[in-house]
C-alpha cells in the first residue's frame, strides 16, 4: 500500500500545472502520465480490498472514455500531425500560414468560435490555403462542467460558425483546455465527431523560444504524434520553419489530423493511443 501511494505522489509532482494561452488552469498530464495515474490509484484501493491488482488493471481500462491523444499508424508510418487551437491572437496568423505553405505542410486549426466571430476572414483565409478546420468549442468552456445540452451548444455553436464561413461542418472536436470526462468525450462521439487531443505539448503559449521548444518536442517525438500549437503566442511563427525542416530530417511527414487517426474507430488503448479497428493493442 505504502509503496501505491508513493508511486501516486511521484506521479502528481511530475505532472505540470499549466494552461493553454487560451484557457482555464489545468494539469497538463500526457495521456500516458494519465492512465497510470488512474490505474495506480484503483490499482492501490483494489488491492486493498481484494488482494490483487488485476481487477482493478480491466475495469480502469474499460470504464473511461478518451479522446484521440496519438495513432499507432500502419506500418509504423512516420506520420505526425501539427495542431494549431486558434481562441483568441491572430496577429501572427499570416506569419504561421505563411511558414506553413512555405515548408509545404497542411495542419489542422481548431477554432473557438468566438474567434471565428471576430476573425471569418482568418478562417477564410486558412480554409483556401488548404488546412483542415476543425472544431474547439463555441466559447472555450469547462466542458466538465455542463451537462449534455450545454456540451452540444458548445459543440454544435462552433460548427455553425464554421460551416456559415466555409459551407463545410468540421468533423473532429478539441475538448477546451483538453478537459473532458466522459459524458464531454461520449456526447461529441454520439453528434459524429472525433474527440482530438495531443500527445506532445510545445508549451508555445508559455513564450517558449525555439531552442526550448526544440528541447521540449524533437527527443521524445514518434510517429503518430499529434503536436500542440497556438495562434497568437510570441515566438511559434517564428520557430515553425525551424521546427518543421527539423522533425522532417528525421524522416517524418506532417498530414493533417483527419488523415492520421482511423475514423470512427474507439479502438483506443488507456493512454490514448488509437489503434487500427482490428488490430488488438
Ligand atoms: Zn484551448
Amino acid at each position: 500500500m505504502n509503496h501505491s501511494w508513493q508511486a501516486i505522489k511521484q506521479k502528481l509532482r511530475g505532472t505540470q500545472q499549466t494552461r493553454e494561452n487560451d484557457g482555464f488552469l489545468y494539469y497538463n498530464i500526457t495521456g500516458r502520465q494519465l492512465s497510470l495515474l488512474i490505474l495506480l490509484v484503483a490499482a492501490t484501493i483494489t488491492a486493498g480490498i481484494f488482494g490483487t491488482q488485476q481487477l482493478a488493471l480491466h475495469a480502469a481500462a474499460s470504464d473511461k472514455s478518451l479522446p484521440i491523444y496519438s495513432v499507432e499508424t500502419e506500418d509504423q508510418q512516420k506520420r505526425i500531425s501539427l495542431g494549431i487551437n486558434c481562441a483568441w491572437g491572430s496577429s501572427d496568423m499570416p506569419a504561421l500560414l505563411d511558414a506553413l505553405d512555405d515548408a509545404g505542410v497542411k495542419a489542422t486549426f481548431f477554432f473557438v468560435g468566438s474567434f471565428v466571430d471576430r476573425y471569418p476572414d482568418v478562417v477564410e483565409e486558412i480554409d483556401e490555403r488548404g488546412h483542415e478546420l476543425a472544431n474547439h468549442s463555441d466559447t472555450h468552456a469547462d466542458l466538465t462542467t455542463l451537462d449534455a445540452a450545454g456540451i452540444e451548444a458548445e459543440i454544435e455553436g462552433c460548427s455553425d460558425k464554421i460551416e456559415a464561413i466555409t459551407g463545410e461542418r468540421p468533423t473532429l472536436f478539441r475538448c477546451p483546455s483538453g478537459a473532458y470526462n466522459n459524458l464531454a468525450v461520449d456526447t461529441a462521439r454520439d453528434l459524429g465527431y472525433e474527440v482530438i487531443q495531443w500527445s506532445v505539448d510545445s508549451l508555445d503559449w508559455k513564450s517558449l523560444t525555439l531552442p526550448e521548444m526544440e528541447e521540449r518536442i524533437l527527443p521524445n517525438l514518434t510517429y503518430g504524434d499529434i503536436l500542440l500549437f497556438h495562434s497568437g503566442t510570441d515566438y511559434t511563427a517564428a520557430a515553425l520553419p525551424t521546427l518543421i525542416d527539423e522533425i522532417e530530417a528525421m524522416g517524418y511527414s506532417f498530414v493533417p489530423v483527419g488523415e492520421l487517426i482511423y475514423p470512427n474507430s474507439e479502438n483506443i488503448d488507456v493512454t490514448g493511443r488509437q489503434f487500427a479497428p482490428d488490430s488488438a493493442f
